[in-house]
């Protein structure tokens, strides 16, 4: 079993290389932000809860997003290996998926970070608006996640830097050469 975290700012590729990474090495693909746009999206008293600091670009407490995590994990005990996307994003949620992983006997086994400039992501978000018309590509809230990735999130990179576990890829240029770029790396140990 292998376990992967995925791991980048908004506008990163993350999703696009989730898929591909899905379908070569069989992960079950956990993303926390398609979980709570599930719930939003169908008016759960989850959903409820979390729609409004969603749109605002602001990340959902701790304390609900371990416990939606922990229940996806629950749903999947025959899994070959996890992909997390969009998770974690705080130091709190980290400890809780290492702890979640070693009570089930296994660990995080790779951290690989996509590393893309500020710039880079904006100019990507402005293309993505224009088709997937997503409520918090609106300018202001995207100024929100990015102030909350480079506030919050970025503190997850020396947690998982100091267990030894985290490579990065660099995420601009050609989607396959950065996709062959990550399967190098998990294809190594
Ligand atoms: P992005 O394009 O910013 O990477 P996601 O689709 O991963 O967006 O997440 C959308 C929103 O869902 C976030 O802005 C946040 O409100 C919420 N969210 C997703 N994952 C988490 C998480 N791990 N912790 C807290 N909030 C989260």
């Amino acid at each position: 079993m292998i376990n992967l975290v995925l791991f980048g700012p908004p506008g990163a590729g993350k999703g696009t290389q989730s898929e591909k990474l899905i379908q070569k090495y069989g992960f079950v693909h956990i993303s926390t932000g398609d979980l709570f746009r599930w719930h939003t999206k169908n008016d759960t008293p989850l959903g409820k809860r979390v729609k409004e600091i969603m749109n605002s670009g602001a990340l959902v407490p701790d304390e609900i997003t371990i416990a939606m995590l922990k229940e996806e994990l629950d749903k999947n005990p025959q899994a070959k290996g996890f992909l997390f996307d969009g998770f974690p994003r705080t130091v709190p949620q980290a400890e809780a998926l290492d702890a979640f992983m070693k009570a089930n006997g296994t660990a995080i086994h790779h951290v690989i970070a996509l590393e893309v400039t500020e710039e880079e992501l904006r100019t990507r978000i402005a293309k993505r608006r224009t088709i997937e018309n997503r409520a918090d590509d609106e300018e202001e809230k995207l100024n929100k996640r990015i102030t909350e990735y480079f506030t919050k999130t970025i503190h997850v990179l020396p947690y998982y830097k100091n267990l030894g576990r985290l490579n990065s890829v660099h995420g601009i240029g050609n989607i396959d050469d950065i996709f062959i770029n990550i399967c190098t790396l998990l294809d190594k140990k």
